[in-house]
């Protein structure tokens, strides 16, 4: 096994990489596992307008590219793989790649994110980003005056449709049964409502258009008894409607990227996100509970989930992880000089 790193980061989004900007520049040469999708959710959206100091907005690509970049000026390295398994109680810290490759480090951030879900409509894959979105709050504004889909019944359903009403002429929910799973208070927002309706029992089959053209419309089944798609698996006929829209939003939630510490003395809430300590003034930290460990972005944040936020717990993680690897040195030499003596 080769020597261990000062500082291992797992995951390449805006928070992975705001942590090796920062780790970077405290010399503590961080070695960056990008993980299965490389640039995490940006990558997926066109314009980001709403980043803080691009005021004719940036694309998502490059706007981790140049993160990218950034980091590698200061000396953080880059590498494919994603944590299988990892042993975090033990000193240094091990883990175990996909493909068999085990890497041992003194420190370990973990920004892995939260992957939205994916509805499985027909063509999603070729449309997401190009009209298809998982983010409201990133590509909403590229709607004004547009017709739009939002899928889910949840409060980010509602959050979405809501955030979407202010650009587009109508949005329309489109929920697998007729109850929402919503909080009283966001559904009654939304259903308040004039550009906001409703199509209950229905589901999104297929999105069509084209990478050039954009979403131009989508096909929607319902049946009365809710849960089109399984109906359809079961071979029962549902009703079957094309629809002209220019936008879909999926929201029927994120899934935090934290199998491989499933097993592991971090601490996940019921949703699977880690649950990052807070210090002993009660202020909020990016440390994990376990020596050595600290997370940062979406996969310790169901909540706020922007580009901004997850770059902000990044940089908070790489000051903790620094603040860690210096207490370990200065006990060292405590424990060496004892011995000396
Ligand atoms: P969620 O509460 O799990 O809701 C997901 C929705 O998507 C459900 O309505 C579900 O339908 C639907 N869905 C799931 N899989 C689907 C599929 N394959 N096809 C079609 N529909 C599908 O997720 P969320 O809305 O992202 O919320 C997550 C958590 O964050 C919740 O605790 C929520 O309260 C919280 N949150 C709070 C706020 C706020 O307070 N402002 C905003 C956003 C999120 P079913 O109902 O039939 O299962």
């Amino acid at each position: 096994m080769s020597e261990p790193h000062e500082l291992v980061i797992a995951g390449s989004g805006v928070a992975g990489l705001s942590a090796a900007v920062y780790a970077a520049r405290a010399d503590l040469a961080p070695l960056v596992l990008e993980g299965d999708e490389p640039g995490g959710q940006l990558t997926l959206t066109t314009d980001v307008e709403n980043y803080l100091g691009f005021p004719e907005g940036v694309g998502g690509m490059e706007l981790i590219q140049r993160g990218k970049e950034q980091a590698e000026r200061f000396g953080a390295t880059f590498e494919h793989g994603r944590i299988e398994t990892a042993t975090l109680d033990s000193d240094p810290i091990k883990l175990s790649l996909a493909g068999g490759e085990t890497i041992q480090t003194q420190a370990l951030i973990v920004a892995t994110g939260a992957s939205a879900r994916w509805v499985g409509a027909e063509n999603e894959e070729e449309l997401m980003g190009y009209g298809l979105s998982t983010c409201a709050t990133c590509d909403g504004a590229f709607h004004r005056e547009h017709d739009v889909l939002v899928v889910g019944g949840g409060d980010s359903a509602m959050e979405e449709a809501l955030f979407l009403a202010k650009f587009a002429d109508s949005v329309t929910v489109v929920h697998r049964r007729e109850e929402l799973r919503a909080s009283d208070i966001m559904a009654r927002r939304a259903r308040d409502h004039d550009a906001i309706s409703f199509r209950w029992n229905t589901e999104l089959e297929a999105i069509h258009g084209s990478q050039t053209d954009g979403v131009t419309g989508a096909t929607l089944i319902s049946h009365s008894d809710g849960y089109p798609t399984e109906q359809v698996a079961d071979g029962v006929d549902v009703k079957r409607e094309v629809v002209d829209i220019q936008g879909v939003f999926y929201a029927i939630g994120h899934t935090p990227n934290t199998e491989f510490l499933t097993d592991t003395p971090v601490e996940l809430d019921s949703a699977g996100y880690i649950q990052t300590q807070t210090n002993a003034a009660g202020r909020m930290t990016a440390k994990t509970g376990v020596d050595g460990v600290f997370a940062a972005g979406d996969v310790a944040d169901p909540m706020y989930r922007q580009a901004i936020t997850a770059a902000g717990t990044g940089s908070m993680a790489a000051l903790d992880a620094e603040a860690f690897l210096d207490s370990q040195t200065s006990e060292q030499a405590v424990e060496s000089d004892q011995l000396v003596q």
